[in-house]
C-alpha cells in the first residue's frame, strides 16, 4: 500500500506544525502549506518565510512545504498541484489556517471582520473546493477542519472569531453529508486554548521577556478556568486531529479538546 498523504494549512507553526509533526511520524508524507510571507499585514506576525523554512521531518516519511493563502483560490489550488507533484496522491487535507482578532464591535473594523472569515471560514470552502478532485479518487480520504471552542459558545469581544468558527463547524456538518457518497469524511477539531502565537501575541500579552516566565504565566492562567487544571498543548490536538483523520466510521463531528472547559 502507497504511503497517504496529507496536507495541512498553516502548517508553519503552533497547532499546525504538531499536527505535520504528528502525521509524519505517524506515517504519513505531509505537504505543510503557509503564507511563508512578512508582508501579511495583521496584527500579531503570521509565519515568515524563515518559519516555513524551518519545517522538517524527523521521520523515514517527509514532510515539504509550499507557500499557500487560503483566502485565495488560485494559491489553494496551487498548493494541491504542488502536493500531487511532490507525493503523486492526497488522501487528508487539514484545514487548519486561522486567525483571531477580538475588541468591542464599535472599534472592531470591517476589513478585520472580512480578513478573519476570509481566513478561518471562506478558506475551508477554497481547500475543500480545490482538494475534491483529489481526495475523490483516494480510498480513504479525510477532512480535518481546526474549528474551536469558539465556534460552540459565544465570547465577549470576539464577534468575528466566534462567528467564522461557528460556520467553521456548519461548513463540516455540510461538507461531510455532501462528501459521504464520495466516501469523503468530513470532521472538527476544537481546540479549548493553547499557548500559541494567537495567544502569546494577542489575546493574552504578557510584558514577560522570558519566555519560559511568559509560558509559566499563561499556564497559571488558564489553568484556573480548565477543570482539569492543566494547560492544552499543539501535541493533544495533534493527537485529535490523527484520529479524526482515521477514524473510518466518524463524520460530521466537531470534537472538543479542551480539559473540560466546554463539553457540547
Ligand atoms: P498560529 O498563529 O500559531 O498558527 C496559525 C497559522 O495559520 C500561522 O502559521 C499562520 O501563518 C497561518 N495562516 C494565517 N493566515 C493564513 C492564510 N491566509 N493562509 C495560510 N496560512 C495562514 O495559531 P494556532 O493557535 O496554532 O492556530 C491554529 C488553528 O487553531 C487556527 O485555526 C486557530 O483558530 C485554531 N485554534 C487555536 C486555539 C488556541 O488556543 N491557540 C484555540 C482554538 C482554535
Amino acid at each position: 500500500m502507497s504511503t497517504k498523504v496529507a496536507l495541512v494549512t498553516g502548517g508553519a507553526r503552533g497547532i499546525g506544525l504538531a499536527i505535520a509533526q504528528k502525521f509524519a511520524a505517524s506515517g504519513f508524507n505531509v505537504m505543510v502549506g503557509d503564507l511563508g510571507s512578512t508582508n501579511s499585514r495583521w496584527n500579531y506576525a503570521l509565519s515568515s518565510a524563515e518559519d516555513l523554512a524551518k519545517v522538517g521531518s524527523s521521520t523515514d516519511t517527509q514532510i515539504a512545504t509550499c507557500q499557500l493563502d487560503v483566502t485565495q483560490q488560485q494559491s489553494c489550488e496551487d498548493a494541491v498541484s504542488h502536493t500531487l507533484e511532490k507525493f503523486g496522491h492526497l488522501d487528508v487535507l487539514v484545514n487548519n489556517a486561522g486567525v483571531v482578532q477580538s475588541g468591542p464591535v464599535e472599534t472592531f473594523s470591517e476589513q478585520d471582520w472580512d480578513q478573519v472569515f476570509a481566513v478561518n471560514s471562506k478558506g475551508i470552502f477554497l481547500m475543500a473546493k480545490a482538494a475534491l478532485d483529489a481526495l475523490t479518487v483516494s480510498t480513504d480520504a479525510a477532512i480535518v477542519n481546526t474549528a474551536s471552542i469558539a465556534g460552540k459558545k459565544g465570547v465577549r469581544n470576539m464577534v468575528a472569531y466566534c462567528g467564522s468558527k461557528f460556520a467553521a463547524i456548519g461548513i463540516t456538518q455540510s461538507l461531510a453529508i455532501e462528501f459521504a457518497p464520495r466516501n469523503i469524511r468530513v470532521n472538527a477539531i476544537c481546540p479549548g486554548i493553547v499557548g500559541t502565537a494567537m495567544w502569546l501575541e494577542h489575546l493574552l500579552p504578557s510584558n514577560e521577556s522570558n519566555e519560559s516566565e511568559k509560558k509559566r504565566h499563561f499556564e497559571d492562567t488558564v489553568s484556573k478556568v480548565i477543570p482539569l487544571n492543566r494547560p492544552q498543548s499543539a501535541e493533544d490536538m495533534a493527537d485529535a486531529a490523527l484520529y479524526l483523520a482515521t477514524a473510518r466510521n466518524i463524520t460530521g463531528v466537531a470534537l472538543t479538546i479542551a480539559g473540560g472547559m466546554e463539553m457540547n
